[in-house]
């Protein structure tokens, strides 16, 4: 098929994220990627190669065709590529399972293994939910969060993201109604505002007798706006959940595995909640996998009440492949030194993104870990802006108001340093 035939039909049939049907601009057609470069099917702004800044949207920390993720799928192809979780289990499954409860905060002991990041947010609720059912309190069922948040795009997760500037408020008619409080004060470093403090308190105390859990988005907010809130609140959130008889969800499926500088978000903060999700970078970007971990005050909790079984089950719940390659993840993340990669990117980024507080247009420019953002004052022209970057030889995927990378974390000094030029390229197409 020659690239012009594939965007024709991909026109024509395949819906792409949040896209219209038919598609309004042409994806760029990648044939292959190998380390952090996409080879394009065809040029685009004379470049037949991306360096990708967006490490595919979170996932795929150690590049692409990584030898070892690549060795793993394929080692654990020639034993099975699938088999049903029900009733039957298996090493790859067991092993991750295992290793996850030991990574993740002390009080997470369980974990079930969902196929994508949303249905893990749903598990996390249901969990929730059944919980308070068990107990005799079938009537906390409500989920608590706090703007500006993004946790999916199913119907659960649909209904915690953000009302107003979130994607799914065509739907808030139809979405289970929750309670929300106002977004979080911006900046990782500032010290807790006792009036948002206050702010937070008074809204859980008012409903905590119709509500099952607390749900956020740890430290950075993803989708919901890319912004990032002091560790502190996470504290004081366990404190006042605690206090009114919630429980707490650390949504950790775009801040997992080192990206913010910490393995887990909730690290910074030395904080346990009772439910943590997981997703994107957990299988390193190769295959689809995602986990909801619980405590085993919850799991008892659930097995102890009139339907003692968690009703979830999907067909590809804990697929070989998909563990076998966490593993693997996970074998190349911690057999690193990844905290010095990622605050070697971190310095890159701080350093190649500060010309961008000088352009017109730009609100500002903001750098957590391997995640960097610039944030304009205008909504972006996202296929322009992603041209620009291009002609720099690099992959972005701006969205709404926000140019932003999260590169994988063995991109090298200097390409690195190209993606901050495509960044900053990208960011003057506004003006
Ligand atoms: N939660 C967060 C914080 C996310 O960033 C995302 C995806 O972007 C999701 C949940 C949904 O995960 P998935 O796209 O795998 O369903």
């Amino acid at each position: 098929m020659t690239p012009d035939q594939l965007l024709a039909l991909d026109r024509a049939h395949v819906w792409h994220p949040y896209g219209p049907m038919p598609g309004r601009s042409d994806p760029f057609v990648v044939e292959a990627a190998e380390g952090v470069r996409l080879r394009l099917g065809r040029p685009v702004e004379g470049r037949d190669e991306l360096i990708d800044g967006m490490s595919s949207w979170w996932a795929a920390i150690h590049g692409y065709r990584h030898p070892v993720l690549d060795a793993a799928v394929t080692d654990q192809l020639g034993r099975m590529a699938h088999v049903m979780f029900g009733g039957l289990t298996h090493e790859p499954a067991v092993r991750l399972a295992t290793r996850l409860v030991e990574l993740t905060p002390e009080p997470l002991q369980h974990v079930f293994l969902a196929d994508s990041g949303s249905v893990s947010v749903e598990v996390a609720a249901k969990m929730c939910l059944q919980y308070w059912s068990s107990r005799g309190r079938p009537e906390k069922h409500k989920l608590l969060t706090w703007r500006g948040g993004y946790h999916g795009d199913t119907f659960h997760p649909m209904s915690v993201c953000d009302p107003e500037g979130g994607m799914h408020h065509l739907w808030r008619g139809v979405l289970p109604r929750q309670v929300f409080a106002d977004a979080p004060p911006d900046g990782f470093d500032r010290p807790l505002d006792p009036a948002y403090v206050a702010h937070l308190d008074a809204l859980l105390a008012r409903h905590a007798a119709e509500s099952a859990a607390v749900i956020v988005e740890p430290v950075v907010q993803g989708a919901g706006g890319m912004r990032f809130h002091s560790p502190e609140l996470l504290r004081v959130l366990r404190e006042l959940c605690d206090a009114h008889e919630l429980l707490l969800v650390f949504d950790e499926i775009a801040t997992g595995f080192g990206r913010t500088g910490a393995l887990f978000a909730a690290d910074h903060a030395g904080v346990s909640p009772d439910v943590m999700c997981l997703g994107k970078a957990l299988t390193g970007g190769y295959l689809t996998l995602a986990a909801a971990l619980c405590t085993t005050e919850i799991a008892e909790g659930i097995s102890g009440g009139a339907v003692p079984v968690l009703a979830h089950g999907p067909t590809f719940m804990g697929n070989p492949l998909a563990c076998a390659v966490a593993n693997a993840s996970l074998d190349v993340l911690l057999g690193q030194d990844w905290r010095t990669e990622v605050k070697r990117i971190e310095a890159g980024l701080a350093e190649g993104l500060a010309p961008a507080r000088e352009l017109p247009g730009v609100k500002d420019v903001r750098v957590l870990g391997a995640i960097g953002v610039v944030q304009l004052d205008a909504e972006v022209d996202v296929p322009a802006a992603a041209r620009a970057a291009a002609r720099e030889g690099v992959w972005l995927r701006p969205f709404r108001d926000l140019v932003y990378t999260m590169p994988p974390y063995l991109t090298s000094d200097e390409d690195l340093a190209t993606i901050c030029r495509g960044v900053l390229a990208a960011t003057a197409t506004i003006v």
